[in-house]
């Protein structure tokens, strides 16, 4: 993939998250790997999920140092680069505090297969308690990699979540998802005892809903929703 087209779906991610339940004014972000290269494309620092267009992006390696682009970088970039380096086959990264999400890990409690949503992380879904403070160094990046495992996403402790994809589709996706999964897990706990699927038909419900197929057809209808809410 060439790094325009890149650029603009990591825009689009952003601009969805936004729509999707994720904003946080100025805070959260979204980064992919750049093929064939130690570096990577994120959101800068000091604009909203919505603002953002291809040109806003920066590109940073590994190490966490921006190499191009006119924005500041994101403090908690580490949660990205050491991400990367540990898990190959993950290209894009989505951290951000959602509402339900970051409720629903407070309470310490297993992802269930309440909803559809469930089911992708009903058995993929740690909880990271080693701090609840901002990741600002490799060392705590490392923490939160080590905690993620091959696992697709993490709840982040009174703090919130990152969640991982093979491309830039499945993260955001995975990431809405998680938040709606939270979302019904939490109205259901509140409303009494809970029951939900077994792990089996958990795992045939997975492989039913959220097929390679049918993700790129539910990307591509959340891209058009954000171009219908974009204001310029
Ligand atoms: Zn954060």
């Amino acid at each position: 993939m060439d790094i325009d087209s890149l650029k603009e779906k990591v825009a689009y991610s952003c601009n969805i998250l936004a729509i999707e339940g994720h904003w946080d004014n100025i805070l959260g972000h979204v980064s992919a790997r750049i093929p064939g290269e130690q570096k990577i494309l994120m959101k800068p620092h000091s604009f909203g999920f919505e603002e953002i267009r291809p040109y806003h992006l920066i590109v940073c390696d590994l190490d966490g140092n921006k190499v191009k682009g006119d924005f500041e970088r994101h403090s908690e970039i580490f949660i990205h680069t050491e991400i990367y380096k540990a898990r190959p086959d993950v290209n894009c990264v989505v951290h951000s505090h959602p509402p339900y999400s970051t409720a629903f890990g407070s309470l310490r409690q297993p992802m269930r297969t309440v909803s559809h949503e469930g089911s992708i992380f009903f058995d993929s879904l740690p909880l990271f308690d080693y701090t609840t403070i901002l990741i600002r160094t490799a060392q705590l990046g490392q923490e939160v990699a080590r905690t993620l495992g091959g696992c697709r996403g993490i709840l982040m402790k009174n703090h919130g979540v990152t969640v991982v994809g093979e491309s830039v589709e499945v993260a955001t996706l995975y990431a809405i998802f998680l938040e709606k999964a939270a979302r019904i897990q939490m109205l259901a706990m509140a409303s009494g005892d809970i029951s939900w699927s077994s792990d089996e038909e958990s795992k045939l419900k997975y492989e039913q809903v959220y097929t390679p197929h049918r993700l790129g057809t539910m990307w591509d209808y959340f891209v058009r929703r954000a171009k219908r809410a974009a204001i310029e």
